[in-house]
């Protein structure tokens, strides 16, 4: 995916939920945080009532003030060590803690969020009660700028995230197979770095961000991408697709456009009863007609 410019952290954490560009939203540098004033998913999900939730750098609480689900949203931890800005990062910092302290934040909340209910008396239901939930890692940024994108310590800082995130998708389909859920993981990242560490400018390696998705049984792999090949996905689209994949109505701001193969593949046929189509926009609409795509300007299908 092509990720925003600036390639600085803040700007294009708001460019993901908000599905806003830079150019529109206004924020082009990681100081100066304040509450995101755009919607965002989070609004767009807590407004029909969802429960979601975020794990991660405590900049995150600060952006999101407003947008999380009251006594479930903010399991971000404050920040360990002063790096406030890409310019305090030294040779030798690692921000490897840090990330350890986040993930057992968003394990906590897998588990504080776990309902046991005894039906029978030989039988539990466990729940995962988040709809929507952000979980957020800074090490392979941070070792990144101080070690270089292709050292060793940024290696593994990569693969401590593997673990991790391997960890986290193995402990929420646990739960998904007992409740008959099927959790969708989505995996990207804000920017990349320059091979000596750094980011900010327009170099390709800053703009290309990866797109994993994960959803049991989904047989994504095998879904065809009907875009052309020089055409790619954008990070604006990721807000508007979880809008689709949640139903509930695309952030207001957002520029981005619907990721199809990611929507034909995940969100029933059965609930595509509106089904709009310009070259590269779709619109979603559940049976209750909560996704309002206003990129779309076509009239409902019938
Ligand atoms: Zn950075």
């Amino acid at each position: 995916m092509s990720t925003q410019f600036p390639t600085l952290s803040v700007p294009n954490w708001q460019s993901l939920i908000t599905g806003a560009r830079p150019s529109l939203h206004g924020r082009i540098g990681n100081d100066n945080l304040t509450p995101y004033t755009f919607d965002s998913i989070f609004t767009s999900s807590m407004n029909v009532g969802m429960k979601n939730g975020i794990s991660g750098d405590a900049w995150w609480s600060i952006l999101l003030n407003g947008h999380l689900t009251p006594f479930y949203g903010d399991g971000t931890s404050p920040t360990l060590t002063n790096n406030f800005g890409d310019a305090s990062y030294t040779h030798g910092h690692s921000d490897r803690n840090k990330d350890i302290a986040y993930n057992q934040r968003f394990h906590a909340a897998i588990n504080s969020q776990t309902v046991v209910r005894r039906s029978n008396g030989s039988y539990d239901i466990i729940q995962f009660d988040y709809d929507l939930f952000l979980s957020y890692y800074g090490d392979i940024d941070g070792v990144s700028h101080s070690f270089g994108a292709q050292s060793s310590q940024t290696q593994s800082a990569i693969d401590d995230k593997v673990a991790f995130v391997r960890a986290g998708i193995n402990a929420i389909t646990a739960i998904d197979a007992v409740t008959q859920t099927r959790t969708v993981f989505i995996i990207t990242s804000d920017h990349g770095h320059v091979n000596v560490g750094g980011h900010g400018g327009d170099a390709h390696t800053l703009k290309t961000v990866p797109l994993i998705v994960y959803a049991k049984d989904s047989q994504l792999a095998s879904v065809q991408n009907s875009l052309p090949i020089y055409s790619t996905f954008d990070t604006v689209d990721i807000a508007t697709t979880i809008a689709a994949l949640l139903g509930v109505p695309v952030p207001r701001q957002s520029e981005g456009s619907f990721i199809s193969p990611l929507i034909s593949a995940l969100v029933p046929a059965s609930k595509w009863h509106h089904f709009c189509f310009d070259d590269h926009r779709y619109m979603v609409v559940d049976d209750d007609d909560r996704t309002i795509g206003h990129l779309c300007q076509c009239v409902p299908s019938y």
